[in-house]
């Protein structure tokens, strides 16, 4: 049997894993300890797998902080099915809800907030490429709008809020798939969050949405059950089978984080990180470039295109990176380019590594 080698993985999502988490996961694999069966087996209505999800929730309220009068849930249908639950949920009729535009995933969230309601562009910048985040001055809300919506982190354009826009008393809903828990959170200044896990905690198939209470407690009675915060609220996630296996990786990821340091030395980490690439594009005297503002750079995907955005040199870059170990350069198909995304489980050394590739292909090609 040939060993298999990890490669230094800078995709986008779903993404790279801590390795002591998937150590634990394949040691566990065929028999959790104690119980003799593996997680793949066990029933989610058993005492086994409501102690993992307790624990996984537990674990996420700790690190993140997060208040009592909010839920965490683990649902499934991924970030884009939020794009649809949360109006659903949160926008009566005849009410409106205020979007913020600054990429692919708040268009998405848009449009389909749109097919249930009211929905106003509080601030979009489109005109600019959705180079940057919008300026506090260029939102304009609705008065007693139901709720604001941003994407924290537009992981295709790499544009990142670096703090909540001010939205008063009104329930601010954020996207948080690609940046959550990659800083602390003030958990208290939003009315519900939501994440795929795919991104910075976990494996695919399972979402994570964060609700103050009250908030779920809106809806309209005669939705769909599944499509119910309250529903999930009141049968503590469990009330279908919820993606078992998904939800022990989301614990183990917890805990791994925990043993980290917790948010504020995974923010330091992630900081550092992000400047080393930063720093090394800015320093090639525009052979590598990023087109987004200095203070809108996401710490977690970062763009640049090469040589003017030549795409025969960045197909030449990729091919090469990947060849030297280094995979998931390209950028989102829509966009072109280059994108390397820095989650949590992305150590230095991947970055050291990639830095010193793009200086040796600069110095090669350049
Ligand atoms: C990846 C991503 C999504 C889509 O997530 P799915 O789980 O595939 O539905 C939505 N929003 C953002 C910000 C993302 O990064």
């Amino acid at each position: 049997m040939k060993t298999a080698t990890r490669i230094f993985n800078l995709s986008a999502g779903p993404a790279t894993l801590p390795v002591p988490v998937l150590e634990q996961a394949q040691r566990e694999l065929l028999a959790l300890p104690d119980i003799g069966m593996s997680i793949l087996e066990v029933s989610h209505r058993s005492r086994v797998f409501e102690n993992i999800l307790a624990e996984a929730e537990a674990n996420i309220r700790a690190l993140a902080d997060i208040p009592s009068n909010y839920r965490v849930l683990f649902l499934q249908g991924g970030a884009s099915l939020q794009f649809s639950m949360v109006p659903m949920n949160l926008l009566a009729e005849g009410a409106t809800a205020d979007y913020l535009v600054t990429g692919v995933w708040a268009t998405k969230a848009a449009d389909e907030a749109r097919r249930i309601g009211n929905v106003h562009i509080a601030a979009t910048t489109k005109a600019e490429q959705f180079s940057r985040v919008p300026r506090v001055e260029e939102i304009v809300l609705t008065p007693g709008a139901a709720y604001v919506h941003m994407t924290s982190n537009e992981t295709i354009e790499g544009v990142e809020f670096k703090t909540e826009p001010g939205v008063g008393d009104v329930p601010l809903v954020a996207d948080m798939s690609s940046n959550i828990l990659s800083k602390p959170i003030p958990v208290e200044k939003y009315g519900l969050i939501y994440a795929g896990a795919q991104k910075n905690m976990g494996p695919a198939g399972v979402t994570i949405v964060i609700v103050r209470k009250d908030l779920a407690e809106r809806a309209d009675k005669n939705l769909p059950t599944t499509l119910q915060y309250r529903t999930y609220i009141k049968e503590k996630s469990l009330y279908n089978t919820p993606p078992t296996f998904a939800v022990y990786i989301v614990g183990l990821v917890m805990e791994w984080m925990d043993s980290e340091g917790g948010l504020s030395a995974i923010q330091k980490r992630n900081e550092a990180k992000a400047k080393l690439l930063y720093d090394t594009i800015d320093t090639s005297d525009g052979y590598f470039k990023c087109p987004v503002e200095k203070d809108s750079r996401s710490r977690m995907n970062v763009v640049f295109r090469i040589a003017g955005g030549d795409e025969a040199v960045e197909k030449e870059f990729a091919r090469q990176a990947e060849a030297a170990g280094l995979v998931g350069s390209p950028g989102h198909r829509s966009v072109g380019g280059m994108r390397i995304s820095l989650y949590n489980a992305v150590e230095l050394p991947a970055v050291e590594a990639l830095t010193g590739f793009l200086k040796d292909f600069q110095r090669k090609r350049g």
